[in-house]
């Protein structure tokens, strides 16, 4: 009889992943359905970015490259984080891996043993306490409630923190909440961390281009130097530049721990695809000017769903900063009937309502560690999404 390891009893699926093929077997079934489950955005990859990619397997860039990355990806990546962010990274405090995920699940594994740590706020993307389990850690949830725009308050961060600490890991902006930090709320949280100088910060920057308004993006190390020697700067070509399926994530920090992390690719997957590296190198160093229009075209959505969700009885919606994603409550409709008398006894409820009765995809908010909400991904066509909102709006009219 096969026996899981006994790490691996903790973990569960990935619920994301798992409602995708929920709401794609509906779909084979001949159902119009509408996902708004999807976490990439529904561009397409630049054609120049596309191109160098072509041009790499034309040159015979088709074999391994050096585990962490190819030199000249990896004097990219620092040439970003010095452009952007103001960061200053040697090509040896670099790694590039497959996708930012792999990021995140190599600096875990290679820091965290039985009994350390992690703190984690809520809602969380849906992999860090899952990671964290695989590395026989311990995930500290911190609940960041709504009325605070879902971000982590500095008692609150200071009150999860234990002598056991070893990390507490940031998302800004956020999935699945869109909540990002403006400069003074991170300040508050960093100005928490240097009391504490045995708890490292991993800061997973990969919707950093997109915020709207005139928000100002910033990152840990950024606003404070003195955190620079114990944070992982992690982010990715994925959402910025429409890559997710080209899996190229990178992170940046202290020499020891992009060691070991290298280490662990070294035995795992070896280096990312050669050609999706030569695709991220164009990604990072070519035109960025395609990503305006793409901001734009997010914030058109974001506000237009945003009104549309707020204007159903029983919805609420907080206005998120970045990302594509909201992040409404659907707490007044727990304890309400279907129209066949079936009661909605919790978010995961509400979901497979709206899937089953308005054939709309989205994903329950306890799947990211905060019941009584849902997560709508506008990465979508105004179309779709003016469909889906009238689906809802018309399926939540029937709940009694
Ligand atoms: N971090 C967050 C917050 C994400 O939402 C995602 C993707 O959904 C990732 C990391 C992973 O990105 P990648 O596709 O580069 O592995």
């Amino acid at each position: 009889l096969f026996q899981v390891a006994q790490r691996l009893t903790r973990v569960k699926p990935s619920p994301t992943v798992t409602l995708s093929a929920r709401v794609a077997a509906l779909a084979a079934t001949g159902r119009d359905v509408l996902s708004l489950v999807a976490g990439e955005p529904d561009f397409d990859t630049p054609d120049h970015i596309k191109a160098a990619a072509s041009a790499a397997i034309g040159r015979g860039e088709t074999k391994y490259t050096a585990v962490d990355g190819t030199p000249a990806l990896k004097d990219a990546v620092a040439s970003k984080f010095l452009r952007e962010n103001g960061l200053s990274y040697e090509r040896d405090q670099v790694v590039v891996s497959t996708g930012g995920k792999q990021v995140v699940y190599n600096a875990l594994t290679a820091s965290v043993s039985p009994g350390d740590e992690v703190v984690i706020p809520a809602p969380y993307w849906v992999s860090y306490p899952e990671i964290v389990l695989l590395a026989e850690g311990t995930p500290v949830i911190v609940p960041c409630a709504a009325e605070r725009g879902f971000k982590l308050a500095a008692a609150d961060l200071e009150a999860a923190i234990t002598p056991r600490t070893r990390w507490v890991i940031l998302n800004s902006p956020s999935n699945p909440s869109g909540a990002a930090y403006t400069r003074s709320e991170l300040k508050a949280l960093t100005d928490v961390l240097l009391r504490h100088p045995h708890v490292w910060v991993l800061t997973d920057d990969i919707y950093e281009h997109l915020t709207y308004g005139d928000f100002e993006f910033v990152t840990p190390a950024q606003i404070e130097p003195k955190l620079y020697d114990r944070t992982l700067t992690m982010n990715g070509v994925s959402k910025t530049y429409c890559m997710t399926g080209w899996r190229i994530g990178y992170g940046a920090g202290p020499r020891p721990l992009i060691k070991a992390m290298a280490a662990i690719q070294s035995h795992s997957t070896t280096n990312p695809s050669s050609i999706s590296q030569a695709a991220a190198l164009e990604a990072l160093t070519g035109s960025q000017d395609f990503i305006a229009g793409h901001v734009s075209a997010f914030e058109k959505r974001r506000d237009m769903i945003v009104d549309g969700l707020n204007s159903i009885d029983g919805i609420v919606c907080h206005k998120p900063e970045g990302a594509f994603y909201v992040f409404p409550s659907c707490a007044e409709f727990i304890g309400a009937r279907r129209p066949d008398g079936g009661l909605i006894a919790s978010d995961e409820d509400f979901v497979l309502y709206l899937l089953d009765y308005a054939g709309v995809g989205l994903v329950h908010g306890s799947a990211f560690g905060m019941p009584g909400h849902f997560r709508l991904s506008y990465a979508a066509s105004n179309q779709r999404l003016e469909q889906g909102l009238e689906r809802i709006t018309a399926a939540c009219k029937q709940l009694e």
